[in-house]
């Protein structure tokens, strides 16, 4: 059997009677044996395809694995802060969302607290840029090991972290904010043979379960009123936790 130029097999038919064949069986063979070679490199043919067309789907699936690892790590760390390892304030507002739809659903206690490490730029100026991030390295690491699975923590910027506490009423959450006051505070750093520390200011706003179930609720609003907070804090002398008040809101206006 021959298909095209190529030899593709060989046909053998025989009959128990001599000179069985005639003419006619001799030109039907040759016509079946042209079919069956045609057969055969069709299968081949279509084999090979299927081949081609396996290897070029692992290739694109393979393909399409990279472009979604590469996005996600491209999201990652587009969402964490290089220095301290911690999520980042872009983090901070893509959570905030989601917590905030979470909270109109099932209305839970939450709190928001702005921590603002003290006199943070004498580090700077006294001891390094290096040193300074080095202490931002360890206050990061402290925050990370007070914190609860469910609880957030970023780098909002420069020295100030954010953390949200969830299902957790003010009372709670003030206890939490001054556990970790004085675990910042219990770090020290030898530099230039002196023990030197940190103090932090921590500034809370809170909204108990009726309030966190209305809609509209405003993380910006959140953040400025523990801003607020955070202007009385310092001003009252620092290394302390503040609740914010409305109170507070007017007597800055
Ligand atoms: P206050 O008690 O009023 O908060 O005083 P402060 O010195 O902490 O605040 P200030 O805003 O004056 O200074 C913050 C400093 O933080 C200034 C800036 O250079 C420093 N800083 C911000 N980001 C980094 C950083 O990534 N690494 C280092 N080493 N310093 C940083
Ligand atoms: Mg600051
Ligand atoms: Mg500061």
């Amino acid at each position: 059997m021959v298909a095209e130029t190529e030899l593709v097999g060989v046909l053998n038919i025989s009959h128990p009677e001599a000179d069985y064949f005639n003419d006619w069986h001799i030109r039907l063979l040759h016509i079946y044996k042209n079919m069956l070679g045609q057969l055969i490199t069709n299968c081949r043919l279509f084999q090979q395809m299927e081949k081609k067309i396996a290897s070029r789907t692992a290739k694109l699936q393979q393909a399409l694995q990279d472009v979604k690892y590469l996005k996600e790590r491209y999201e990652s760390m587009s969402m964490i802060d290089d220095l301290t390892g911690l999520f980042n304030r872009r983090y901070f507002y893509a959570q905030a969302a989601v917590i905030i739809s979470s909270l109109e659903r099932y209305g839970q206690g939450l709190c928001v607290l702005i921590l603002d490490l003290d006199f943070f730029k004498k580090i700077n100026d006294t001891y390094g840029h290096m040193t300074g991030d080095q202490v931002l390295i360890d206050v990061a690491a402290t925050l990370k090991e007070e914190m609860r699975d469910s609880d957030i923590l970023v780098r909002f910027g420069g020295e100030e972290f954010v953390v949200v506490f969830t299902n957790t009423d003010c009372q709670n959450g003030f206890i939490f904010a001054e556990r970790i006051r004085k675990s910042i505070n219990a770090l020290s750093w030898n530099l230039d043979d002196e023990q030197v520390k940190i103090t932090v200011s921590i500034d809370m706003t809170c909204l108990d379960a009726a309030e966190s179930s209305k809609p509209g609720i405003n993380i910006d609003h959140l953040i400025h009123c523990a801003d607020v907070a955070l202007y009385r804090s310092k001003a009252e002398g620092r290394n302390r936790s503040t609740i914010f008040t409305q109170e507070m809101l007017q007597s800055k206006r």
